[in-house]
């Protein structure tokens, strides 16, 4: 979640468009297919903002020469992440549920909207091998609903995070407006685990981007390899971000790319 502007929510996206590879031979993963759709019917001044400009590699969304398809870690994960996303969020150049779908194979990504359910996202939830939980802060809900860690599965079941990737007043929103997810157990990610992870991180601010919960989860689930690899993943973006917008080349030796070629 971010805590940028806040925006209206509109209509649902389908994410199940054409299969179609990029320049990179690699299948536009489930928030490139929701940003080329919710793209598809953007008003002109969001284009303006975030494409006419200049070309953008369809693999990464930087500049081409920022481009960092190239470092993409592959790494197998057991858990599932589900994005369900702000209308624009996907739009956002600095959106970072990209970032989870590049890493985690099994991400899926659904516009949301008040007042429709993309029948695909409840046929997610309800398929017996994963075990939904939807990451929110507990304060907010009923107690016996309330988890902190990852319950255990059974045999072949595996974790699927459901993650609100929206500013905190939509993600609040969607949450309490979200009849499906009102039978689903709702984890917490309690003060102790954060700081343990933000120890670990050395962290700017005291804000979690989408990404950096992902990797929580990944953590919690037992998976701290991804969840490293995840991280550094997102430093690298961060670095080539910042470096596009400053017109800098990108540092290849720096401190981001060591940490995540060291990590692979
Ligand atoms: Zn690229």
């Amino acid at each position: 979640m971010n805590d940028k502007e806040d925006h209206q929510v509109g209509q649902k996206e389908c994410h199940k468009e054409d299969q179609k590879e990029d320049s990179h031979g690699v299948s536009p993963h489930a928030v490139s297919r929701l940003r080329a759709a919710r793209l598809a019917r953007s008003a002109k001044p969001f284009l303006a903002r975030g494409g006419i400009k200049g070309e953008r590699c369809p693999g990464c969304r930087l500049v081409p020469s920022h481009c960092m398809c190239s470092v993409r870690p592959e790494i197998p994960t057991r858990s599932g992440v589900c994005l369900l996303m702000a209308d624009i969020e996907p739009l956002k150049p600095s959106n970072t549920g990209w970032l989870i779908a590049d890493v985690v194979q099994d991400t899926y990504a659904f516009g949301w909207a008040r007042t429709e359910v993309d029948p695909a996202l409840l046929a997610l939830l309800a398929d017996p091998q994963w075990l939904p939980l939807v990451v929110f802060p507990g304060e907010f809900v009923a107690p016996e609903r309330v988890v902190q860690d990852v319950p255990p599965t059974h045999a072949g079941q595996r974790p699927l995070f459901i993650l609100l990737d929206a500013t905190w007043p939509e993600a609040r929103k969607m949450f309490r407006k979200s009849p499906y997810l009102n039978r689903l157990p709702v984890l917490s990610l309690n003060p102790e685990q954060v700081s343990r992870y933000t120890l670990r991180r050395s962290r700017r601010g005291d804000h979690f981007c989408t990404s950096e919960v992902a990797s929580l989860c990944l953590d919690l689930a037992g998976e701290a390899h991804a969840a490293h690899c995840l991280q550094a993943y997102l430093d690298v973006y961060t670095h080539h971000y910042q470096q596009a917008k400053h017109q800098l080349p990108p540092d290849w030796q720096g401190a981001a790319h060591t940490r995540l070629r060291d990590l692979k």
